[in-house]
């Protein structure tokens, strides 16, 4: 079985898209949150998604738009785009982005998807291999998926120093998930944060246990347009040119 890991669409449908035609062949998706938020097409990209076998946990932008979160822990251009987006949705895409749980433990055993950190789902960034040393603690399973920071990034705990280490994620070579207990992180769909503006993804082979990051140039300006039509704030247009 191959699974497709998104995260961080934010909205960005024109990302999404491109990411769905260049991903090959698979069969289930599962997504790390932020689902929306920032981006011009909030009910589209919910809608996308939820014609595959999915799976998804709930990200920070995701609650904003619930009023699950006080807007005021926002920065004014993301919060602006939040109650924009809160808007935009129809009840129907509402109540399913209601419906995600914080945390999904144990997808195919090995599995725990997470948007923020595990100690912390909706919140807390794992930026550095400090922060995820003490996260190994917050979850069960061999891996854990999470999204949040934006950032591509593979974190390995070493179990006898009880210490981490960080190294970037390789660009379309396979990363064999043997015994050793991880925190990955695929980038982001539809605002990349790590200098590179090229969405971001993961494809996971369940029968050899390997996954692979993949990157895909879309159409950045398509999506600024409609982002200009919307009148989403002028940062969270130009930072796709980026990838920032
Ligand atoms: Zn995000």
């Amino acid at each position: 079985m191959r699974i497709l890991i998104l995260s961080d669409i934010h909205a960005n449908l024109i990302a999404l898209e491109t990411v769905l035609r260049n991903a090959g062949e698979f069969d289930r998706i599962w997504c790390l949150g932020d689902i929306v938020g920032y981006g011009p097409e909030p009910n589209a990209c919910v809608e996308r998604l939820r014609a595959y076998d999915l799976v998804c946990v709930a990200g920070n932008h995701d609650w904003a738009v619930l009023d699950k979160l006080d807007l005021e822990e926002f920065n004014p251009d993301a919060r602006r785009a939040a109650i924009w987006t809160r808007d935009q949705l129809a009840g129907q895409n509402l109540d399913w982005l209601h419906s995600l749980p914080e945390y999904l433990p144990a997808q195919a055993d090995k599995f725990t998807l997470i948007h923020g950190s595990p100690r912390y789902p909706i919140w807390e960034y794992v930026l550095t291999p400090a922060v995820a040393r003490i996260n190994f603690d917050f979850f069960d399973t061999q891996i854990c998926l999470m999204g949040h920071t934006h950032v591509p990034v593979l974190y390995r705990y070493h179990r006898d120093e009880h210490t981490a280490t960080a190294e970037p994620l390789p660009e379309d070579i396979p990363v064999a998930l043997d015994s050793e207990r991880m925190m990955i992180n695929p980038g982001s769909v539809g605002q990349p944060r790590d200098g590179d503006a090229r969405a971001a993804f993961i494809l996971l082979d369940l029968d050899t246990m390997t996954l692979t990051h993949h990157r895909v140039e879309y159409n950045i300006l398509s999506t600024q347009l409609k982002m200009g039509q919307a009148n989403l704030p002028m940062r969270l247009i130009t930072r796709l040119s980026y990838g920032w």
